[in-house]
């Protein structure tokens, strides 16, 4: 028998699958899908059984057997090879890359150079233990000198140097004791010894030193029993969990609305026909949406089916887990980057071996190996996280709908701000929509105000706070009521400059000026992360008379506290890098009744707190004026996002939208949350500027250190893409990348707009396997972005 095994060869791309010969031992034991340690070259890897066959393609004779196997069950399922065949394909990537994406990065191989000696008593060995070595050593803990000692040893090729796997934290185990039943244990009157004998006796599983200590039974009692030979020790393995010792209260379901109870009626209907149906679940903020997904979810695990919650990022909307463990408690697994990877592969195993039957995560959750899948559910569809940006480009919704027709299973997209594509596939019939446009409940939308920021300046008040916003603020202040303000801005200032030649600090590795972050005295580059310390002179003419301009979150926040004398509680990159500071930061504001959050577009997502009656957008511009085409989308959602944090409770709420263009329709419909009226103007510019979703997109981003080699590649590309494609396609391009330089390397794209290219896919595979023979050792690089979100 033999296997088809793709390989994990680290620095090297290999999209082919090699074949190798199952041992006689081993033929019952491994299957499809398990991960196997073979033989490649001189070296020994790791690779995956992708499929098991009768006959090799090659000479048998010279087929290398399957090392060994590193699992006891297959790792990857029979579903997960498919998507990852499709995926490598639709994506124009790499096999290898995209099993690594589906899988937990603790499965991964960890390939570590070591050196060995060829015999145990021969003069290399003796060298090694001379520098205080016994056995085997790892190449990188060994220093210049060290090797420069050992090396007549390799000449003569008594020390060799091996790559070997070592694999990631896998389980976590703690000691733990179990009885021995010994028929008549002689512990003559120690009481306490023969309770704590009788304690372990009873219980069917060995029990943790830790647990019986704060049962109040000491260390030296469990070390006398097991002197005794009345107990043993082992290893027990232990489950981390992110969320132990948090108690989730039990959350009833809500009886839903008309429009929810509608709703829920139709995804249900669907789930009952699996017919794989995806529905455009539009909905205010805070109309329901949750409280419907909770109740389908209900439906699904009635029925002994499972489901998969996608949210764009966790660890911004900490309420929504709350929510689920209060609702489902134990079924939930949590999925996301903040989790260290043992607690990742701790919640995936629980729902590859059925413990859970819900999953919460953020993008890459969209793989949880569940069987049985009876609904996925997509919150916020619109945002942006839900693709990857590096490979494997692929967006969450691709695998869904995959997942969807294989399980025969609802997909829901829900927002209130559905994406132009989404929006248009509902009005097509492709998708279909359900409205909730009434918040639930008796909650009514907050008012929404627009300032004229040159109105203002006309005025006189050159603040960043204008009045109707002042005058807002102080009156939540007075009656103890908090506010919400964002700006899309972190940092202190947008950038140094120098009054008398005008010269502004630039990173000298990209094309962007360096933001200046007083809380560090540093002027530091948001793309490449150069930082350098502030000087007060000018680099260029040395005048002193420099300063500083743009206002970013860090500055307002000490303008707040100078004007209002009040306490802010500010979220951007800069407070939230730690792991968990996003919980913290939130829960201060709200258990501490913080009068001020203000924060970058990290707040405005999912926050439901009832004592905020207040928002205000200090600059609702700044995503206007970026260079994509989907600059109104964004502000139009992220306006109408953060409206929603508003009045959710009790309270009323309002909402001030601060801006240089009051008329900007993106601006003033996001007031009157007139979704209907924004997709009828944005798709006729699409229209008239061929954009999605009136044509397909794909974008190619050449880059490389020499400016030469990047243009010498882009018109490769353009040429082939001229010679091969139609004439209603248009091919934008070359042109150098809205920054042309990140990190020293020059970028340069070319962007693809299409209708109907049959031979495409073909076409970008062959780009992209030629780049992997000939431009990437040059030091060329090529993204192929197939419907990118970012242009
Ligand atoms: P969305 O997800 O659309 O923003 P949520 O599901 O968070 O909306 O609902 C907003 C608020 O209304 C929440 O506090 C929720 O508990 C409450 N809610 C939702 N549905 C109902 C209902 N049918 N009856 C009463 N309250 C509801
Ligand atoms: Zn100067
Ligand atoms: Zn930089």
């Amino acid at each position: 028998m033999f296997a088809s095994v793709i390989v994990d060869v680290p620095s090297k791309s290999v999209n082919q699958v090699f074949d190798y010969r199952i041992p006689s031992g081993m033929q019952d034991i491994i299957k499809v899908g398990h991960r196997v340690v073979v033989p490649f070259g001189r070296r020994t890897i790791q690779g995956y059984v992708m499929n098991i066959k009768d006959t090799a393609d090659f000479d048998p004779s010279k087929i290398k057997p399957i090392s060994r196997t590193l699992d006891i069950e297959p790792v990857l399922t029979e579903e997960m090879i498919v998507i990852a065949k499709y995926l490598a394909e639709y994506y124009v990537d790499q096999y290898i890359s995209v099993i690594e994406t589906i899988l937990p990065a603790a499965l991964k191989a960890n390939y570590k150079k070591i050196i060995r000696a060829a015999g145990d008593d021969g003069e290399a060995a003796q060298a090694l233990r001379n520098l205080g070595i016994s056995g085997d050593i790892e190449t990188s803990r060994l220093t210049a000198d060290q090797l420069s000692v050992l090396r007549p040893h390799f000449k003569s090729g008594e020390l060799v140097e091996e790559t070997v796997i070592s694999q990631h934290t896998r389980k976590k185990t703690a000691l733990g004791v179990y009885s021995l039943k010994v028929p008549e244990p002689n512990l003559g009157r120690a009481k306490k010894q023969i309770e704590l004998l009788e304690r372990i006796d009873m219980s069917s599983e060995p029990i943790l030193l830790g647990t019986l200590q704060e049962e109040g039974y000491s260390n030296g009692m469990v070390n006398t029993l097991y002197k005794k030979g009345l107990i043993d020790k082992v290893d027990v393995e232990i489950e981390r969990d992110p969320y132990s010792g948090r108690i989730f209260e039990y959350d009833k379901p809500k009886v839903l609305n008309g429009e929810q109870r509608r709703a829920y009626e139709e995804i249900t209907q669907s789930m009952d026909e699996k017919s794989a149906e995806t529905f455009l679940l539009h909905g205010i903020t805070g109309s329901g949406k949750t409280e419907v997904y909770l109740q389908v979810i209900q439906k699904a695990l009635n029925e002994g089916r499972t489901a998969i919650m996608l949210v764009p990022e966790i660890a911004l909307t900490p309420q929504m887990v709350n929510r689920f463990k209060m609702r489902f408690g134990d079924d939930v697994a949590v999925l996301h980057s903040g989790l260290s990877p043992g607690e990742k592969y701790d919640e995936w195993r629980k729902i590859k071996e059925g413990r859970a039957r819900v999953s919460v995560g953020a993008r890459s959750s969209v793989f949880a190996p569940f069987e049985n899948v009876g609904v996925i559910i997509i919150d916020e569809e619109h945002e942006t996280t839900y693709k990857q940006s590096d490979r494997p480009m692929y967006h969450a919704a691709e695998v869904a709908k995959f997942r969807s027709r294989r399980h025969g299973c609802p997909l829901i997209l829900g927002t209130a701000t559905p994406s132009l594509e989404t929006y248009a596939r509902s009005e097509k019939g492709v998708y279909r929509r359900l409205e909730l446009t009434e918040r639930a409940g008796t909650k009514i939308l907050p008012e929404i105000r627009i300032v004229d920021m040159s109105e203002q300046h006309r005025a006189g008040n050159t603040s960043v706070i204008s009045t109707p916003l002042h005058e807002a603020i102080t009156d939540r202040l007075e009656k103890g009521e908090q506010t919400v303000l964002l700006l899309n801005r972190r940092g202190y200032s947008n950038f140094q400059i120098c009054q008398s030649c005008g010269h502004v600090p630039m990173c000298p590795n990209c094309d962007i000026s360096l933001t200046y972050h007083k809380s560090n005295s540093s002027l530091l580059c948001h793309y490449c992360g150069y930082e350098s310390r502030v000087t007060r002179q000018c680099d260029n003419c040395s005048s002193e008379d420099v300063t500083f301009r743009g206002t970013g979150t860090e500055k307002v926040e000490e303008i707040l506290r100078d004007m209002f004398e009040t306490d802010v509680v500010r979220m951007d990159n800069d407070t939230t890098r730690r792991k968990g500071m996003h919980e913290k930061l939130l829960n201060h504001f709200e258990k501490d009744e913080i009068p001020i959050l203000l924060g970058t577009q990290m707040i405005a997502k999912g926050l439901d707190y009832p004592k905020v009656t207040l928002v205000g957008v200090l600059n609702a511009d700044t995503m206007l004026n970026l260079p994509d085409f989907r600059a109104n989308e964004k502000t139009f959602q992220l306006l109408t996002q953060v409206s929603g944090r508003a009045g959710r409770h009790e309270l009323s709420g309002e909402v001030i939208f601060q801006t240089y263009n009051p008329t900007h329709y993106a601006i003033e419909l996001a007031t009157h949350n007139d979704y209907r009226n924004f997709y009828e103007k944005e798709m006729a510019f699409r229209r008239m500027a061929r954009y999605s979703p009136f044509y397909f997109h794909v974008l190619f981003t050449v880059s490389s250190e020499d400016v030469r080699k990047c243009l010498g590649a882009t018109s490769h590309i353009h040429e082939t893409l001229a010679g091969a494609m139609s004439e209603q396609s248009i091919i934008v391009g070359p042109s150098p990348s809205p920054i042309e330089r990140i990190n020293r390397q020059h970028r340069f794209q070319i962007l693809l707009k299409y209708k109907r290219e049959p031979a495409l896919l073909e076409l970008l595979n062959e780009l992209d396997a030629e780049y992997h023979e000939k431009y990437k050792k040059e030091g060329i690089s090529l993204k192929i972005d197939v419907n990118p979100l970012v242009i």
